[in-house]
């Protein structure tokens, strides 16, 4: 019998052996081997046809040792608690790495999203915010969009958040629309990031980004746009993928065209989209091709043991959250494949996450040049910091981030004094 995949013992597998390789005391770490706070709840919700369905509603706040939690939340139909422990987890390592004051959250509903209407997904999102109003709050626990969640849903969260607070409060979440407090910025940042760290990557192994062939799984805010930056860069994007299957072209796709195609109507997948000389491909065809870059950008769980022996990619760039499993990886280290893990690779995401939080409590805004040059610097030097924590420990870079936010979060644990 295969064993059940595990995504929370997944990330403290990781954990452990940063914590090994960094030379900590047990100690020193345990309390995050436990969320502080696991909530689930039942969200009752009336579907357009008069029915009643039920869905089952997580928000897992794993430390808030550094900060107040932070982290989106998802709709997808694969959400469990124990998804959620580990995506909480793993914010709070990204957080550290970023060096931003926060601690780690996340949060989901088990729903398949594709299959709402408009005003299901209002009605589920406006339930779910109140069963979540007691533990959320702008210094207690701020949400933002993750996987089919974006600035509208965040817009709903916050009215009725503000509802039952009696007054507009912007700063409970991030990434919401410009016209209600977000950030210029913010919807492109996570793969903005991505791309500032693919350049950052290829000039340490002396490679370039013009002319380099990109492959790319996921076509949604963090594909999409990291698709769009990378061409834009001078790369080559040959392939890329969404829930309906991958799209494949020799000479590089047109992509501009492409997600052009996909964000002018809600719902518009690549199985409809066609041009000329293109070919047709499933997931592991796309995560195993020859590229110089693959940027897994969707969903866990993709490069398992299995792909990682058959990749081709000459760099991975994770844009999605844990794309990589413990022994996935291993095998990559082994074959000498460099990878940019994700709680480095997609931190633009929280970085535009916590400029945005602060303008709103403020009540001030930025202009997008500020954010921009805000972003790339914070990440340059996120890259910098995880590059000199591998090379002094002769590590991946995956364990130099893992060290790096273990020794932040410890430091600022032991000087709270904490565990008590
Ligand atoms: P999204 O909903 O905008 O897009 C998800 C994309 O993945 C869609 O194109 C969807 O069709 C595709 N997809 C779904 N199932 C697939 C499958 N089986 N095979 C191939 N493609 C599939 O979500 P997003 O915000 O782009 O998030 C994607 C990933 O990035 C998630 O892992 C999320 O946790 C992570 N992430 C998001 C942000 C952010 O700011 N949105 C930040 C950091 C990390």
């Amino acid at each position: 019998m295969t064993k059940k995949f595990n995504p929370y013992q997944e990330v403290l597998q990781t954990m452990e052996r940063a914590a090994q390789l960094l030379g900590l005391n047990e100690d020193d770490y345990i309390t995050l081997k436990y969320p502080e706070r696991e909530m689930q709840v039942s969200i009752p919700l009336t579907m357009d046809d008069g029915s009643t369905k039920v869905f089952q509603g997580y928000r897992v706040q794993h430390s808030g040792v550094r900060g107040p939690y932070k982290g989106g939340i998802r709709y997808h139909q694969a959400v469990d608690m124990n998804e959620i422990k580990a995506l909480a987890a793993m914010m709070t390592f990204k957080c550290a790495v970023a060096d931003i004051p926060y601690g780690g959250g996340k949060g989901g509903v088990a729903v398949d999203a594709t299959k709402l209407s408009k005003g299901e997904m209002e009605r589920l999102t406006r339930k779910y915010a109140t069963l979540l109003y007691p533990i959320v709050g702008p210094h207690i626990d701020v949400p933002a969009p993750d996987l089919n969640t974006n600035p509208e849903v965040m817009a709903w969260f916050m009215d009725t958040y503000s509802i039952l607070r009696g007054r507009l409060t912007p700063a409970v979440v991030t990434g919401k629309p410009v016209a209600v407090g977000g950030s210029l910025g913010r919807t492109e940042s996570t793969g903005k990031g991505i791309t500032l760290m693919a350049k950052a990557m290829s000039q340490k192994l002396n490679r370039s980004l013009k002319g380099a062939t990109v492959a790319v799984q996921g076509a949604g805010n963090v594909g999409g746009t990291a698709a769009l930056f990378l061409h834009r860069e001078g790369c080559k994007v040959v392939a890329i993928s969404d829930v309906s299957g991958g799209i494949y072209h020799e000479d590089g796709l047109d992509i501009e065209e492409v997600i052009g195609f996909l964000r002018t109507e809600r719902g518009r997948l690549l199985k409809d989209y066609d041009t000329p000389g293109l070919k047709r491909i499933g997931n592991e065809e796309l995560l195993t091709m020859p590229v110089d870059i693959l940027i897994p950008a969707a969903l866990g769980n993709q490069i398992t043991e299995d792909i990682a022996r058959k990749t081709q990619a000459r760099l991975i760039v994770e844009g999605a959250n844990g794309p990589t499993t413990y022994e996935g990886d291993l095998i990559l280290e082994e074959r000498g494949i460099p990878v940019v893990p994700d709680i480095l690779a997609n931190s633009g995401g929280v970085a535009v996450s916590y400029f945005e939080w602060q303008q709103n409590l403020q009540n001030f805004s930025w202009d997008e040049d500020k954010v921009n040059r805000r972003l790339e610097n914070l990440m340059v030097k996120s890259f910098e910091d995880v590059w000199n924590m591998a090379q002094k420990y002769n590590s991946s870079m995956r364990m130099g981030a893992y060290m790096l936010a273990l020794d932040r979060i410890v430091t600022a644990s032991k000087l709270r004094g904490r565990p008590f």
